[in-house]
């Protein structure tokens, strides 16, 4: 496996592979890797000849205030986890490499970037797309994997490829969690040791929503208020949303049809915690 700092030795190494008739498969990720960023570079492992994972933390992404500072790294262990899991090539630029002057250009999605995590962090899908677009066009055309634990990301990523015409395909790939139902992010180790004993009900808020929709509940303010009672036990944190929207377009429309997503987002002291899952009401 390599390591890869520049975009002129990653893009010259991938254009090489491609030549000689290899797929690509790409996994982005901001590092501090566990399970669930192995499951995707396993995922695209299965799918292509090669895989390159990217580890950069990426400061368009976070606001004023939110924790690009504290935000967890260990390059070492990140790369012993792409090894384990069979990557080819880890590309690890320099925030200087990425950005040797201020950008100017920025690529926004308003309409799929502007509810749930949009009312939150408003400027944090722009820096997303923006992100994404400059790998995808420093990668080249490949099969990208991104995990539905971002979902509303997922829905910005997709909708950003297909409106640019971008020769990449998106695999979205399945939220991996702890035994107890936590949804693995490199921010759970903020949690406090209290903390972490709630954020289950994350989980568990998920699964009432759920049940309420099995049970034949159409009115997403219903479904909305079943989960949000179960997140009401998360007395150490502050609920941002808990949501019943149609899975594709996440803005409410009616009663609930078709395919249903739920999502809920948590603030405990230090971490801010999101998850979600989905069901079909028909
Ligand atoms: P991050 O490093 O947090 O930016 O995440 C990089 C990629 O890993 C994104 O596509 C995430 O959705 C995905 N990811 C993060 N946590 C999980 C998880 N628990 N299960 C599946 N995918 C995940």
């Amino acid at each position: 496996m390599q390591i890869i700092r520049t975009i002129s030795e990653i893009r010259a190494v991938l254009d090489e592979q491609r030549a000689a008739g290899n797929s690509v498969g790409f996994v982005p990720t901001m590092g501090y890797l566990h399970d669930g960023h192995v499951s995707l570079i396993r995922a695209s492992v299965e799918a292509n000849a090669r895989t390159v994972v990217s580890v950069f933390v990426n400061p368009l992404q976070f606001a004023e205030g939110e924790d690009l500072e504290d935000y967890p790294r260990d390059l070492d262990a990140d790369v012993a986890y792409c090894r384990g899991a069979g990557a080819d090539f880890v590309f690890a630029p320099s925030v200087e490499e990425m950005y040797p002057s201020p950008v100017d250009t920025v690529v926004s999605c308003p309409g799929v970037a502007a509810p749930l995590e949009g009312e939150h962090r408003p400027s944090h899908f722009a820096g997303v797309a923006t992100v994404v677009a400059k790998l995808f066009s420093i990668v080249g055309p490949c099969r990208a994997y991104f995990g539905a634990k971002d979902w509303q990301q997922v829905a910005v990523v997709t909708r950003m490829a297909a409106d640019l015409s971008m020769p990449v395909e998106v695999v979205p790939c399945p939220i991996v969690r702890e035994s107890d139902g936590l949804a693995m992010s490199s921010r759970n180790v903020y949690l406090t040791a209290e903390e972490r004993a709630q954020a289950p009900l994350l989980r568990r808020a998920l699964d009432a929503g759920l049940s309420a929709v099995a049970d034949g509940e159409r009115d997403p303010a219903a479904v909305e208020a079943a989960m949000s009672e179960v997140l009401a036990g998360a007395s150490l944190g502050t609920v941002d949303y808990a949501a019943a929207v149609p899975a594709h377009s996440l803005v409410a429309d009616g009663s609930l049809a078709g395919e249903v997503r739920l999502l809920v987002a948590v603030k405990f002291s230090k971490a801010r915690l999101i998850d979600n899952d989905g069901c079909v009401a028909d």
